[in-house]
């Protein structure tokens, strides 16, 4: 079955405030002449559009009652059932640039410029209906804050009404984290390629959702743009198919190590010590993430007081230069062997990252 065709781009935009119609003529100028363009004055838009709120704070397409936090949403529990997929042709993709190919850890940005992604990882893998964490959602778009998710496949079919609300939201964005959590190091072939393109597939399918319940959705690739590694780590030929089938590769520089029970405070106060201009910063929004709301209650306004803004990982990289390395890892090189060890020896390690 093919996805059906994307929108029509002749919706009439809701209302927005002087600094933010700005910001996007800018934007829409730097990609229609992006030779004329300075990252600087990308960044200038963007610095106007994050530290303004817009007009809209949720999709809507959706009722508020929808889009609220339900308690025990967030739990994670084990699969009762398989989650299969419907044969979907998906369309085609080009590959991503030489200059952005490789694994993207952070942003170096014009001097002055001081903005930082906040990422969300929606990690399900084999044998586990995993959560949604709806009070950190909820207060991201309470707080009108951008937002990059990195939607496990197996997830956004098992959270489809989630995914799509996520997806259509103006304010996030949404790229792939493989179909059911998947150390890509270890696999390869087929079994490597599947993973990818089944949650590129999942990402069509929420996306004829959200068209379906009337959202609009010019701003949202057919396929994801992104791509995130679980566990962090990767191999030549799996970054190669990544990049290869139209994904930049984002890894963080900053991670918050909120599986880890550190407490909203500690956690805060770590990320707060890390993150500088340019950040990108690893986060759960599963329920595998412990206290991340409590601690983005913290985070999000110590930022703000320090003349931070918030921006969406493409954003990000539109304002500046994407610093590249060749290899995936966490904080230095080779830290992640550990969790491809685990998966060559078929033990599961769910809670990281
Ligand atoms: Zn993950």
């Amino acid at each position: 079955m093919p996805l059906p065709a994307p929108p029509p781009l002749s919706f009439a935009l809701p209302p927005r405030s002087a600094p933010v119609r700005l910001a996007a003529g800018l934007l829409a100028l730097a990609w229609a002449a992006p030779a004329l363009i300075a990252p600087a004055l990308i960044a200038t838009a963007l610095i106007a559009t994050a530290l303004v709120a817009p007009a809209f704070a949720a999709p809507a397409c959706y009722a508020p009652d929808a889009l609220r936090a339900r308690p025990g949403e967030e739990i994670v529990r084990r699969a009762t059932a398989p989650v299969s997929l419907p044969d979907v042709r998906l369309p085609p993709a080009q590959p991503v640039p030489a200059s952005l190919s490789g694994s993207i850890r952070r942003v170096d940005l014009p001097a002055g410029v001081k903005l930082v992604a906040l990422t969300f990882d929606l990690c399900e893998a084999s044998g586990e209906v995993s959560g949604y964490d709806g009070a950190l959602v909820d207060y991201l778009r309470a707080e009108h804050v951008p937002a990059t998710f990195f939607g496990g496949g197996k997830w956004m079919v098992s959270h489809p009404d989630r995914a799509a609300q996520i997806l259509a939201d103006p304010i996030f964005e949404m790229g792939n984290h493989t179909w059911s959590h998947a150390n890509l190091a270890v696999k390869t072939g087929d079994a490597m390629s599947r993973q990818v393109d089944d949650a590129d597939t999942a990402f069509g399918l929420t996306r004829a959702d959200a068209t379906q319940a009337g959202c609009m959705l010019e701003k949202v690739p057919a396929r994801p743009a992104l791509f995130r590694f679980p566990y962090g780590s990767c191999s030549a030929e799996s970054m190669n198919y990544v990049n290869e089938t139209g994904h930049l590769a984002i890894q963080w520089d900053v991670d918050s190590a909120d599986p880890a029970f550190l407490g909203a405070t500690l956690m805060a106060q770590n990320m707060l010590r890390a993150i500088r201009p340019g950040s990108i910063v690893l986060m759960h929004a599963n329920g595998r993430g412990k206290h991340t709301a409590e601690a983005l209650r913290q985070l999000i306004p110590a930022l703000r007081a320090k003349g931070y803004g918030f921006v969406t990982v493409s954003d990000l990289i539109a304002a500046g230069k994407p610093v590249i390395a060749s290899t995936c890892y966490s904080e230095r090189p080779g830290d992640t062997r550990v969790y491809d060890e685990a998966a060559r020896s078929g033990r599961h390690i769910l809670s990281r990252p």
